[in-house]
C-alpha cells in the first residue's frame, strides 16, 4: 500500500489510519467514484444529498486523503485562479458573477456540511490576508480591488491601510493588504477523513488499497466500467477524481501537469506570540510575490506554511520522492522568517504532494458521454 505522507495533519487525526478493505469482487453500482479526496467525496455526498438511494462505490489506491486532500494548506478558498477579464472573454461576460457567487456559497456550504455532518474540521471562517510588502504589491492589489468593485464585487476583496492590516497581522514592512472575508480555514485530513466516514455510515462502500489500473467508457453493449486487480466495478456513471494521480491512468499521461507544492509547520506557538501578532480571526494568508505562498495559523497554534517552488519533474513524474525537497523546506523556512522575524521555535513538520495544473490553467470539471 501507498504510506500516506508525513503530513502534519494527520498526526491531528483521532487515531491510526486502518486501511478499509481492498475490492475483491465484481460489482454492478449506479455511481463508482475513482479516488478518495475532496472531489471523491463531496462528488459522492452531493449525490446522496440528491438521491439517498443510490447505489455509490468509492475506489481509491491508498486511503481516502492520501493524495493532496489530506496534505494541503487548509485553505477553503473563494478566490479562483484565473482573472474575471479571462474568464469573460473565454466563456463571456454573462459567467462571471455566478461563478464568484457559487465560490462564496462553496465556502460557506463546506462550513454548514461538516457542521451537519458532525466533523470537527476545524473550519474558522476569518477570511485571507493578502499582505503587500513593497510598494509595487501595493499598487497592483489595490489595482485588484478597485478592478473587483468596478464588476460590482466590492464585498468580496477590501483594501487595508498598514495601520488597518496591522490590526489584525501585526508584520514588519506591511505597506498594506487586502481581505477577502469569504475565504475559510480547516484541518484538510480531518475533513476528508471526516466525510469518508460518514459516508460509509450512509451507506457508501468505500474500497481502499485498491488502485483502479484502467476506466472504460460504456459501449452500445456494456456500461462504463473501473478495472482493478481484485474486481470490476460497472455502473452507469464514473467519476475520475485522481486529480495529479490521472497521469498515471491509460491514456491520460498528458492530460493535466503534476506539479508539487510543499509545506512545513512550527511547532505550536506561545499565546505571548499570538498575542503580540494577532490573526486572532486565524485569517490565512499569503503576499504578493508571483512565487504562490500560503500559510494559516492552526488550531493548535501553528503555523502551516507553504508555497509552490517545487520543481516541474520532467515527463509528468509523480514519485513519493517528491514529497521532500530540502532546498524547497529552506526556502520556505526562510520565507517564513522573514514574514515573522520574532518567530520563535522550530519547524517540526515538512511534507508536500502533487496537485494537477491543467494544461490549459483553466480549472474545469469534464463530461465524457
Ligand atoms: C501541499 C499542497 C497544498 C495545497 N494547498 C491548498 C490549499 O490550501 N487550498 C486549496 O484549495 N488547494 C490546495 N492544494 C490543492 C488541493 O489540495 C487539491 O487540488 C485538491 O485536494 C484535489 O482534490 P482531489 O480529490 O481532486 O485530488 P486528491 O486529493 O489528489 O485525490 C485523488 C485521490 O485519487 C486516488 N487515486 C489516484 N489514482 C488512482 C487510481 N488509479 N486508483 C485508485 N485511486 C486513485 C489518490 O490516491 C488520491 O487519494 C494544495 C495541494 C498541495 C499538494
Amino acid at each position: 500500500m501507498l504510506t500516506p505522507p508525513r503530513s502534519m495533519w494527520w498526526e491531528t487525526l483521532d487515531g491510526p489510519v486502518t486501511p478499509r478493505p481492498a475490492l475483491s469482487e465484481n460489482l454492478d453500482v449506479d455511481v463508482a467514484i475513482v479516488g478518495g479526496g475532496f472531489t471523491g467525496l463531496w462528488t459522492a455526498r452531493e449525490l446522496l444529498e440528491r438521491d439517498p438511494a443510490l447505489r455509490i462505490v468509492v475506489v481509491e489506491q491508498s486511503v481516502c486523503g492520501f493524495g493532496a486532500s489530506g496534505r494541503n494548506g487548509g485553505w477553503a478558498s473563494a478566490l479562483f485562479p484565473v482573472s474575471d477579464w479571462t474568464l469573460a472573454k473565454r466563456f463571456g461576460e454573462e459567467t462571471v458573477a455566478p461563478l464568484h457567487h457559487a465560490l462564496n456559497r462553496a465556502v460557506a456550504t463546506l462550513g454548514e456540511a461538516v457542521r451537519n455532518d458532525g466533523i470537527d474540521g476545524h473550519f474558522r471562517q476569518g477570511g485571507t490576508l493578502t499582505f503587500a510588502r513593497s510598494q509595487i504589491q501595493a499598487e497592483r492589489l489595490q489595482h485588484q480591488v478597485s478592478k473587483n468593485s468596478e464588476r460590482g464585487f466590492g464585498d468580496e476583496l477590501a483594501w487595508l491601510s498598514s495601520d488597518e492590516a496591522r490590526q489584525r497581522a501585526d508584520l514588519p514592512g506591511l505597506f498594506g493588504a487586502t481581505f477577502a472575508p469569504h475565504c475559510a480555514r480547516i484541518n484538510p485530513a480531518r475533513v476528508v477523513r471526516g466525510l469518508a466516514d460518514r459516508l460509509v455510515e450512509r451507506g457508501v462502500d468505500i474500497y481502499e488499497n485498491t488502485t483502479v489500473a484502467a476506466i472504460e467508457a460504456a459501449t452500445p453493449t456494456r456500461r462504463a466500467r473501473i478495472i482493478s486487480r481484485g474486481g470490476t466495478v460497472s455502473a452507469n456513471y464514473v467519476v475520475r477524481a485522481t486529480e495529479a494521480f490521472s497521469v498515471k491512468l491509460p491514456g491520460l499521461r498528458r492530460s493535466v501537469a503534476p506539479i508539487y507544492s510543499l509545506m512545513i509547520a512550527t511547532e505550536p506557538l506561545p499565546s505571548s506570540f499570538w498575542d503580540a501578532t494577532g490573526f486572532r480571526e486565524y485569517e490565512t494568508f499569503a503576499d504578493d510575490r508571483h512565487m504562490i505562498i500560503y500559510g494559516q495559523r492552526t488550531d493548535d497554534n501553528r503555523i502551516a506554511f507553504g508555497g509552490r517552488g517545487a520543481p516541474y519533474h520532467f515527463g509528468s513524474s509523480i514519485k513519493p520522492g517528491y514529497d521532500y525537497d530540502d532546498k524547497v523546506f529552506q526556502l520556505l523556512e526562510g520565507t517564513l522568517r522573514d514574514l515573522f522575524p520574532n518567530l520563535p521555535g522550530e519547524i517540526s513538520h515538512r511534507w508536500g504532494g502533487p496537485l494537477a495544473m491543467p494544461r490549459d490553467m483553466m480549472p474545469s470539471v469534464n463530461v465524457d458521454h
